[in-house]
């Protein structure tokens, strides 16, 4: 698979080598020189398959060229060795799609744990790995559980103190092993900035092997197409005729992979933008112009995010595939509205949490008579716990995969945004 950068065409790089830098030159990101599709006879063959076996054939589309199919097989069975996404149904036309069934009850697994598979099966058997990565909280913990006990990989995971929630601290700072966390005195952005620091320290990045884990990797991406995929199956052949599908979005990611699943040939008729008051895309749907305003707080915090750094992959898809983008539905929803959302649900019977909860706003509004809609379960309800709580009046209960780690001792070490003191903390440990 070749990849080119989004900021310089001329800079082009394997599968392998995009993985291992995360992103190109000038922070360009990667994006495929072939754009590959399924014949409508391979993809009513596919849908037949199990989700391995299909996901298999749908990732050697793009890399079949440097990975064998069996080599690529027997990395997404580890990558996915959990419960597949679950259809839940809430009305006659609308459904869950639950991506939440991972270790750390984000659809974040899916991603990440391909990405540490990958990085595991081509690093050479003496090389040695630091990954550095910042987390507002999700992210974090779908790394730090994906590489858990892997040879020769240490991993470093920074997050603002008293910023995450502690459920969400206990899900990743509780592991040990190879994986360090390190909560600093100071904000999301403070870490964000840490990690630059590190990556432009060239000296640094060499003696320590450092490696990026975070969004903007290729490898996530390319993992998030397989359940697209599984969803179309689980549909009936009416419902597969105008299907439509709202992504609670944040830095993109999601529906960069769902408009790759449409690309290669899933004929899902559209998709729906959806994001919280941090609108910057909705807007600039409306209006062409660009304009990302300060980032908010929300109660759907993992889609606070002004400056979505997956959205340039999304204008290159849509330019390379002479679509238009007038056609992608969007819309954005406010906390008060996601509220009430959440308890329209719980009066459906289902109890959700903000992201999904804000997906189905727009769905359940924007869905046309003859259509049918999906609309993405990106977290399970217990890690907005609080928030979910508070609105429906309700317990939320732990599911195992939190219950067993919050007995146990938080193994954090805690330090200033200060690069010298992470510096000399990456050289020491
Ligand atoms: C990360 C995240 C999102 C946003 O996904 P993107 O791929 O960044 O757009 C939505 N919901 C939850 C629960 C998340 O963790």
């Amino acid at each position: 698979m070749k990849l080119y950068n989004l900021k310089n065409h001329n800079e082009q790089v394997s599968f392998e080598t995009a993985i291992k830098l995360g992103l190109g030159q000038q922070q360009g990101l990667f994006f495929p020189v072939k754009i590959p599709n399924f014949t409508p006879f391979e993809l009513s063959e596919i849908l037949k398959m199990d989700f391995t076996t299909r996901s298999t054939e749908i990732l050697s589309k793009f890399i079949g060229d440097e990975i064998s199919k069996k080599k690529l097989y027997k990395n997404i069975k580890k990558a996915f060795s959990f419960q597949k996404p679950l259809k839940v149904d809430i009305t006659k036309n609308i459904s869950c799609f639950e991506l939440f069934h991972g270790p750390t009850l984000a659809f974040k697994d899916f991603g990440a744990r391909f990405m540490a598979q990958m990085i595991f099966s081509l690093k050479k058997e003496n090389e040695s790995f630091t990954i550095l990565t910042a987390t507002s909280g999700d992210t974090g913990a779908a790394v730090a559980h994906a590489f858990y006990k892997m040879k020769n990989i240490r991993v470093i995971i920074l997050y603002p103190k008293g910023k995450i929630s502690l459920l969400q601290e206990q899900l990743f700072c509780t592991l040990g092993k190879n994986i360090i966390t390190i909560s600093i005195n100071g904000s999301f952005d403070d870490c964000q900035d840490l990690v630059k620091t590190a990556f432009d320290d060239k000296k640094l990045k060499e003696s320590i092997g450092l490696n990026s884990a975070n969004s903007i990797n290729i490898s996530r991406l390319l993992a998030q197409i397989c359940y697209y995929f599984e969803a179309f199956s689980l549909i009936s052949e009416s419902q597969r005729k105008n299907l439509v599908i709202a992504v609670p979005c944040g830095n993109f990611g999601n529906l960069t992979a769902g408009l790759l699943a449409k690309s290669l040939g899933l004929p899902i008729k559209s998709f729906i933008a959806c994001t919280n008051e941090n609108d910057t895309v909705p807007r600039f749907l409306k209006s062409k112009q660009w304009k990302p305003k300060k980032t908010i707080s929300t109660i759907s915090n993992a889609m606070d995010i002004s400056q979505p750094n997956n959205w340039p992959r999304i204008e290159e898809l849509f330019r390379r595939n002479n679509w238009n983008l007038n056609n992608l539905r969007f819309g954005s929803v406010s906390d008060q509205s996601t509220k009430e959302a959440i308890k329209e649900l719980f009066k459906l019977g289902y109890t959700s949490e903000p992201h999904a909860a804000i997906a189905y706003r727009l769905l359940s509004n924007q869905l046309k008579k003859d259509e049918y809609g999906l609309f993405l379960g990106t977290a399970h309800p217990s890690k907005f716990k609080d928030t979910v709580e508070k609105i429906l009046k309700n317990n939320i209960a732990l599911p195992n995969e939190i219950k067993c780690r919050v007995n146990l001792p938080l193994l954090s070490h805690n330090i200033n945004p200060d690069f010298n003191t992470l510096k000399k903390f990456l050289l020491e440990k």
